[in-house]
Parts: structure tokens; sequence; C-alpha cells
């Protein structure tokens, strides 16, 4: 364990001097100083201050079990001694990978049954990219190869990942998309609906993706992909006609249906995929951060029997990552599952934890700030907005008022992130009815004080 010797601020000093982060405006955050977070258990992080702060946000979307489980860290202990690292290329494959395969095709709907490990979500999408590319190629269809995604949708930060989401100040900087990736309009009724009823907005924007096709030439399209719910886009929960309609139109024109799943995977939405509480099977489902709730890094591309028949059934796909099913990564993964199941966490989610918090979560659309509080299994989001009636964005830059309220939350202890001017959960599936209704409270104070 990592013993905090040093002083925070000079702990701060050294992280903004050699530390560069991800997603960050680094000067801003040198002139404040990170929050260095030193220790966790459970729903809760500790800074070095000695500061509890209860994690709204399981780290990112990932600490589904929630922090400290022993047994996680037992198990990667053990395989870290029997056997540390070893690759499954070249004719060979070891019992965490199998186990771990054989665990996800018997947790996925229908004949998802196969598996391509990656290492992150980023790279299991830039996996899918490849391979429904080189299946259409095996099928002597090569020109079938455009894949179509949606504005504000995140599918990771690899070029190709980061082409596939719709993250236009992503793109701006620098290459992207890449060829092949065009984009359709998200299916956020409560923005963008305007008159429309959810159902008939859902069953609009769906048919823009069949508008799309026809557009391209189905003869030109592989794949759409779509994350169930968006997450990093603000948890646009899309009208119930929506994803239904969207297979329908991907089967009537033989194009692929890629379900990422990084987010609502491993019980987020209440069943074990996302993809199941919208009653629809993909072709390829991407999953990552539940697979191990977080605790090392793992991604994983789980490929229907169509799809896999294809790659399997030709040349070498010539594809694949150093970590892909990295042993010890798999055998942390296979125990995170085991207790996702055998504690009956995933259940609880659906039953009783999911409810509580839909029913304290909803009543923040009260506050006088609060345009709409909307939620589905364990991640909400609530709108800023300074005219409920109208759904009015505020003057300022987007954002500035969702990060006013991140900044009162944290300083309230309390982990919510804003994208944009909405504030957004995902709390650990753990989370206690005694610790929602402190999450509660505190977004209520930190509300209070945005105004
Ligand atoms: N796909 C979705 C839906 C995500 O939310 C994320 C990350 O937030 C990714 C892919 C990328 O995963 P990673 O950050 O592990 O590369």
């Amino acid at each position: 364990m990592f013993e905090n010797h040093l002083p925070t601020a000079e702990l701060q000093a050294l992280d903004a001097a050699h530390h560069m982060h991800p997603f960050t405006d680094g000067d801003g955050l040198a002139k404040k100083g990170a929050r260095i977070i030193t220790k966790a258990k459970g729903v809760w992080i500790t800074d070095s201050e000695g500061e509890e702060i209860l994690d709204g946000m399981a780290g990112l979307w990932c600490v589904n079990v929630g922090y400290g489980r022993e047994e996680l860290a037992e198990v990667a202990a053990k395989q870290m001694r029997q056997l540390p690292f070893y690759n499954t290329f070249f004719q060979t494959s070891h019992i965490p990978a199998i186990q771990l395969a054989k665990r996800l095709a018997e947790l996925a709907p229908g004949d998802l049954n196969h598996v391509f490990f990656n290492g992150s979500g980023s790279d299991s999408n830039d996996t899918n990219l490849r391979m429904v590319r080189r299946y259409w190629q095996v099928l002597e269809k090569p020109e079938k190869n455009v894949i179509i995604s949606r504005w504000n949708g995140y599918h990771g930060s690899t070029m190709g990942a980061a082409s596939l989401g719709g993250m236009k100040g992503m793109h701006a900087q620098g290459g992207l998309p890449i060829p092949g990736i065009v984009h359709i309009d998200q299916p956020d009724w409560w923005s963008e609906g305007g008159e429309m009823s959810p159902e008939e907005f859902g069953l609009t924007r769906a048919r823009q993706l069949e508008e799309k096709i026809l557009e391209i030439g189905a003869e030109n399209v592989a794949a759409f992909i779509g994350e169930p719910v968006q997450g990093a886009g603000g948890v646009i929960i899309p009208p119930a006609s929506y994803w239904p309609e969207i297979q329908r139109i991907c089967r009537q024109y033989d194009i692929l249906l890629i379900a990422d799943e990084v987010i609502t995977g491993f019980g987020r939405t209440g069943n074990w995929f996302g993809c199941q509480t919208f009653g629809i099977t993909p072709d390829i489902m991407t999953v990552a951060k539940g697979l191990t709730s977080g605790y090392i890094p793992m991604g994983a591309s789980i490929v229907s029997d169509k799809v896999a028949a294809v790659i399997n059934g030709s040349d070498e796909f010539a594809h694949g990552y150093t970590y892909s099913g990295h042993p010890v990564a798999a055998a942390v993964a296979l125990e995170n599952l085991r207790l996702l199941d055998e504690e009956g966490i995933v259940a609880r989610v659906g039953a009783e934890t999911a409810p509580y918090l839909k029913a304290k979560w909803e009543s923040l659309a009260a506050h006088p700030l609060v345009g709409e509080a909307r939620i589905i299994g364990m991640m909400g989001s609530i709108a800023l907005t300074p005219n409920k009636e109208t759904r009015a964005k505020f003057a300022a830059k987007s954002g500035t008022v969702g990060y006013i309220c991140r900044e009162r939350c944290f300083a309230n202890n309390l982990v919510m992130r804003h994208v944009g001017d909405r504030m957004i959960i995902s709390p650990p599936l753990v989370i206690t009815p005694a610790e929602i209704d402190i999450l509660i409270e505190r977004a209520l104070k930190s509300l209070d004080e945005t105004l």
C-alpha cells in the first residue's frame, strides 16, 4: 500500500508538475490542485485530508460491487503468483480466459456465445469496428464498410472509438472522424422532442437510421453502434419505441447491430445488460468497466454465433492486444461476476435499490433549478434550467452552471459529474437506502448553493 507521507499541498504540486490528467484543463487544475484520493470502502472514497466522500459515480460508472472487496484482491494476488501473464495468441489459451469466456456466454442474451478480449472499452470498440468490416470482407462484400453511430454518443478515446462517438469537441481536436463513419441524431426526448410524444419521437429518431441507410445504400453499410442508454452524453434514456425499431431496421437491411454496454452492462440498468432492459439482441456487445468493477482494466467484445462463424471460419483475423484475455484481469472479472450473481447484487438493483433511488431522484424535480429528473436502474441525471416551463438554457456558456453545481457537490463531499448543465449519478450498485438518502440530501444542499 502507498502510504501518504507527504502533505497534500506537496502531492498537488508534484501532480501538477508531472501528471497529465485525461479530459482535464491541466493549467486550471494546477491552479486549484487535484483532490488526492487515498483509499475507499463500499461507496465511500477518502481524500488525503481524511474527508469521506460519497462516490455517486462509482468511479467512472464502473465500481459496481463497491470498493474494498477483499475477494477481488485475493484472487488477483493468487493469479499473479500462479500465472501473472500469458497471452492468448499463437495457439495457446489459459484457464481464467476460458472460464471467463464461458461465463460471459452464459450471461449474455441470445446467441452471444463468443468472446474477444480487449483491454478497455475504447479498444473493444476498435475491435468491433475492425471485426464488422472484416465480417463483410470475408462474405465478399468489402464495400459494406460504413458504420453508423450517433451524435453525442460516447464510445471511447482512441481514433476509432472517438470517431464512432459523436462528441463534436473530440472530433474538433484533429483528424476525426476517420473515414467511413457517419452519425445520426440521438433520442433525447426532453431536450429535442418538441411537441411529439416520447414514443413518436423514439420512432422518428430510430427511423433516421433507415433514412441514412437508404441515403448511403444498404450495400455500403456494415453496422450500427449505440449505447442502450447514452452515459457520457448525459444519461439519455431512449423512449421504449426506439431500440426495437432500430433492431427491426438493422435486420431488414442486413446490418449488424452493436450494443455498447460499457456502462449499461453488469446490472447498471437493473438487468445484467441494457439490451435486455430494452428488449433487443445485438450481434456484438461491447463490455468493460463493470466487467471487473474497475478493479483492473479489461474489456471484451461478446459476439454472436453468426459473426463468430464468419470471423473464425476464414483466415486469421489480424487483430489483438498484448493484454487480450490477461489472466489476472480474467480471474478478477470471474470473481466479480460471482459476487454480482451470488450476492444477488444485480437482482437487488432491479427489485429494491433502483426503485428506491428512482423515487428519491425524481423528487429532485421539485427543486427550482431542476427541469427534469430522469433515471433508469442505477444511472440518472437532472437537467438544470432557469425556466422549467420553457426548458430554457442558461445564458452563460453551456456547462458553466453544471460546473458550479459539481464543485458545490464536491465541496459537500458528494461526487456527481456534470455534462453541460446536466448533473449525473451512477453510484456503486451496492449503495444502501440510508446512503441514497445522504446522496439526495447532499445533492439538494448543493443545488441550493448553486442558485
Ligand atoms: N463506451 C462507453 C459507452 C463508455 O462510456 C466508455 C467510457 O466511458 C467507453 C466506451 C470507453 O471505455 P474506456 O474508457 O475503458 O476506454
